[in-house]
């Protein structure tokens, strides 16, 4: 098959929902394909019957989308180089295990986990890199017919000669390993399914994947694959390990500490455009120090080169700030879209705002959301029956000055005739009324209408509420 030259690949294993660290991956490989033109693949490696789900596969499917990835190939869509489940593919694998037999690259291997795993303790005991030792690598024939006899199964494990794995990675430069310290590792399971690291190669090779673009937790797997190539007499793709994501402790990203996955983001309310903006400029510097850029800014300025070596911190405060910024900047249509979609997947009833009330609220405390989620306590604000007075505003609205402003305010209002109240006529009046003015004229009215000290400004307010809730909420208090 001749594919075009630009082909990268996203290969996520379903046994959980897609972390940010993989919606990187993803989203650095799909930049990738955008910026030069090429094909990004989405394969799905469910080869670990035991911890696959078809949800996980559903979900992440779902997330990508979200995010705002489109694939070009995919379990969902087809390709040239399908099929793209590596449950699909076991056929492929099994004739080029065929191929590895036959250079005579491969043995059996009878040991047992707990084997395995009394050897690995062993050689970390005594301070040594955990590896397989070659117990089974010279057997002889009868040995071997023995244990096969005693009903154990073997796996098949590639022989490592006296020999180094060289490549450049396309980010961080030249990498050398000896093979020889690696082990020989498992191509094929006892059970027939190939190892991970087999089955990505002939995977990434009939794929035609020019580019390997992965986690730096992938180095070593990459020696192993590159012997598969080399064994195989496959040419290899290139590569480029990035660093991974980290968090503020410097520690890699984990549930531990706190939201990790996609899915999590998307259910308190952020946007896709952010995260997306977020987690494509982090531990980078193609950005060339702009921070808020759109997707296809981005992608014209993407460049492998300029991903960071070192760790790419998360920082939930950073993504909040990206957030509040991509609301705020969003043209108001998209936000109710957006908002809508929101409340529905949170199982929110909103049926009782009409479109127009809908987006009038939204429009007056748009500058004001941090996340889609603040909504609801907006929505609430301008409920009068779940409008609520917070601590704080009851302990301001106790003053007797609160009290003044606010006389001042109801009898000032009372007398407009219109419905929607000119907030500039009447803050005008209760400052004359009173003499009071900042935070003494401002505060009481802020607690008495809205329940807080902070929020949306006045005037939009008292234009969303209108006189007869602003009145009825005064005469609750005074
Ligand atoms: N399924 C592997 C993972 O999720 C893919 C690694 C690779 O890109 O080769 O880590």
């Amino acid at each position: 098959m001749v594919f075009e030259k630009t082909r990268v690949r996203f290969a996520p294993s379903p046994t959980g929902d897609l972390h940010v660290g993989n919606a990187r991956t993803a989203l650095l490989n799909w930049l990738f394909a955008r910026r030069y033109g090429g094909s990004f693949i989405l394969r799905i490696e469910d080869t670990d019957q035991e911890r696959t789900s078809k949800i996980f596969e559903t979900n992440i499917l779902d997330d990508l989308r979200w995010l705002g990835i489109d694939w070009d190939e995919g379990p969902d869509k087809g390709g040239q180089g399908g099929p793209y489940r590596q449950s699909e593919r076991l056929v492929l694998y099994r004739d080029c295990l065929k191929k590895l037999m036959a250079v005579q690259r491969l043995y059996p291997c009878y040991c047992t986990e707990e084997e395995l795993e009394a050897e690995r303790k062993a050689l970390i005991a005594r301070k040594m890199m955990p590896r397989y030792m070659g117990k089974c690598r010279h057997l002889t024939f009868e040995a071997r017919q023995k244990l096969e006899r005693e009903g154990r199964k073997p796996s098949y494990r590639f022989k490592i000669g006296e020999e180094t794995v060289e490549f450049l990675d396309l980010i961080r430069g030249s990498m050398r390993f000896d093979a020889a310290a690696l082990g020989d590792f498992i191509v094929a399971r006892s059970t027939g399914i190939p190892s991970y690291n087999f089955a990505v190669v002939v995977d990434d090779h009939c794929m035609g994947i020019s580019h390997v673009i992965r986690g730096e937790d992938h180095l070593t797997n990459t020696a192993f694959q590159l012997l598969i190539y080399r064994a195989l007499g496959y040419n290899p793709p290139s590569f480029a390990h990035h660093s991974l994501v980290l968090g503020k402790d410097r520690a890699k990203l984990s549930k531990r500490h706190g939201a990790v996955a996609v899915r999590e983001f998307r259910s308190r309310g952020f946007l896709p455009e952010a995260l997306l903006n977020y987690l494509s400029l982090m531990g980078s510097s193609f950005g060339e120090g702009r921070e808020i850029l759109p997707k296809e800014d981005i992608i014209k300025k993407f460049s492998l080169e300029r991903i960071g070596k070192g760790g790419a911190i998360f920082d939930e405060d950073k993504l909040k700030w990206f957030n509040a910024i991509y609301i705020r900047q969003s043209d108001p249509r998209y936000l109710i879209q957006c908002l809508y979609s929101f409340l529905q997947q949170e199982g929110y009833d909103f049926s009782r705002y009409s479109p127009s009330r809908f987006s009038q609220i939204v429009e007056a405390v748009q500058d004001n959301l941090g996340t889609l989620s603040d909504i609801v306590e907006y929505l609430d604000m301008f409920d009068d029956h779940k409008y609520q007075l917070s601590d704080e505003a009851k302990q301001m609205l106790r003053e007797e000055n609160s009290l003044s402003v606010l006389r001042a305010l109801y009898r000032t209002i009372g007398k407009q005739s219109a419905d929607e109240p000119s907030y500039r006529t009447l803050i005008e009046t209760v400052r004359k009324e009173t003499g009071f003015q900042g935070k003494k004229l401002y505060l009481p009215i802020r607690a008495a209408i809205t329940g807080r000290m902070s929020g949306p400004e006045l005037g939009k307010v008292f234009a969303v509420l209108g006189k007869s809730s602003i009145i009825k909420r005064i005469e609750e208090i005074i």
